[in-house]
């Protein structure tokens, strides 16, 4: 599986909009990998996991080739992964000739807000030709498009059943685990029956813990780390990538990789490629 970081920012971004605290002052003067939009990683050639209010910017300057993306995954309603007006524009009067429809997986709250947004923005007529929507129960398997998706509970947002991924393809296997503060133990115990070869979390709170709950820090992605090696369903050469970074906590790209990296974690930057 190949997968490449459009955004590792957290819902305000990195420099967060009107922020004139000291990282964000240093950021907007340094520029390159400190720069962090809002979340959205591409899964091979046609599957993109969530879809911010930067998805246009990150298809116009940032390599993000919608025409190629066939099926959607998302994570949870809140607007830094998901936003579902532009997703519509996949449709015509926005969206002409394309062939197939755009598939958008999610939960409820995600398909209800998509199906409100249509009569908003688009005539009712025809739209399924275009847009297909899937609401996903979690702990049960789905195949799109050769790939076994399972969307597990987060430990996020109590007002909706936010997911995080487990996504099975030719002897791979992810862990798309994030938002999500550390997993209930019934997540545990679903993710006792896997290998993963990548595992994706949440740093929102960078090396700090304890702040902002529904989140991790790297004090709670260690402790992940831990319990996965202990119970055998990573190794040491799974792949730990740590993303979703808040301003305040000093996520310049310099400072937290070596910092990670001690701890077996790569520091995810918008841009990044990898692949297992
Ligand atoms: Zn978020
Ligand atoms: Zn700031
Ligand atoms: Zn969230």
């Amino acid at each position: 599986m190949k997968l490449h970081f459009f955004g590792t920012g957290a819902s305000e971004g990195v420099p967060a909009v009107f922020c004139e605290c000291e990282y964000c002052k240093k950021i907007r003067t340094l520029g390159g990998k400190n720069i962090r939009l809002r979340t959205s990683v591409q899964l091979d050639d046609h599957i993109l996991i969530d879809f911010s209010s930067d998805g246009y910017a990150q298809s116009l300057f940032r390599g993000m080739d919608t025409t190629n993306i066939t099926h959607i995954l998302i994570t949870h309603s809140h607007e830094d992964h998901f936003y579902p007006v532009d997703l519509l524009r996949a449709a015509p009067p926005y969206g002409l000739n394309r062939t197939i429809p755009l598939h958008i997986y999610g939960n409820s709250t995600v398909t209800d807000k998509l199906n409100q947004s249509v009569g908003d923005i688009l005539s009712l007529e025809n739209t399924e030709k275009y847009l297909a929507f899937h609401t996903l129960s979690a702990y049960k398997t789905y195949e799109l498009d050769g790939y076994k998706v399972t969307p597990l509970p987060a430990s996020h947002d109590p007002r909706e059943c936010c997911y995080i991924y487990v996504i099975e393809h030719n002897g791979k296997t992810l862990l798309y685990g994030h938002d999500s503060a550390f997993f209930s133990e019934a997540v545990w115990e679903f993710l006792g029956d896997f290998h993963f070869d990548c595992v994706v979390l949440d740093c929102t709170m960078v090396d700090h813990t304890g702040i902002f709950e529904g989140h991790m820090g790297l004090p709670d992605n260690i402790l992940v780390r831990k319990r996965m090696l202990d119970n055998n369903i990573a190794t040491e050469q799974t792949l730990f990538i740590l993303t979703h970074f808040y301003h305040y906590f000093n996520p310049l790209h310099e400072r937290i990789t070596p910092l990670f990296q001690e701890k077996g974690f790569i520091a995810a930057y918008d841009g990044m490629d990898l692949s297992f």
